[in-house]
């Protein structure tokens, strides 16, 4: 995808620390952190929304998703840990390129229920 700014993360077209990558996706730290750790989980491969998942994405999702709670250390995951995955305007999704937030580090301030 030309010109969005997570697929040229993934292919070092712009130069960011990854502070981990598999065959699936990169995890960089947000440059806006909203809690003490504050990480972007980003799958190698460009899409927007979930909807749009193919049966292979969605096994590639549900990968990464395994792999983030195994990062336990590199995360700071033992306290506990949220996970964000923000979809179209109302979310306020600004980078259109699925990606996962992972936040920890801290009890969080808000509470979605
Ligand atoms: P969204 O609002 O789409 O769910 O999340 C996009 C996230 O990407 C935001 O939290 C924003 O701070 C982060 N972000 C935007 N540009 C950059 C960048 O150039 N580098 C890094 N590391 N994060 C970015
Ligand atoms: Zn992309």
């Amino acid at each position: 995808m030309e010109d969005c700014l997570f697929c040229k993360f993934v292919k070092n077209e712009i130069k960011t620390e990854k502070v981990y990558e598999d065959g699936d996706f990169i995890i960089i730290r947000d440059i806006n952190p909203q809690a003490k750790n504050h990480f972007l989980a980003i799958p190698k491969k460009h899409f927007k929304y979930l909807a749009e998942m193919t049966a292979d994405d969605a096994a590639t999702v549900g990968r990464i998703l395994k792999k983030i709670s195994e990062l336990k250390d590199l995360l700071g995951l033992d306290g506990g840990y949220r996970l964000v995955i923000n979809q179209g305007d109302d979310a306020g999704q600004t980078v259109p390129h699925l990606h996962v937030h992972i936040l920890s580090g801290q009890k969080m301030g808000w509470q979605p229920a």
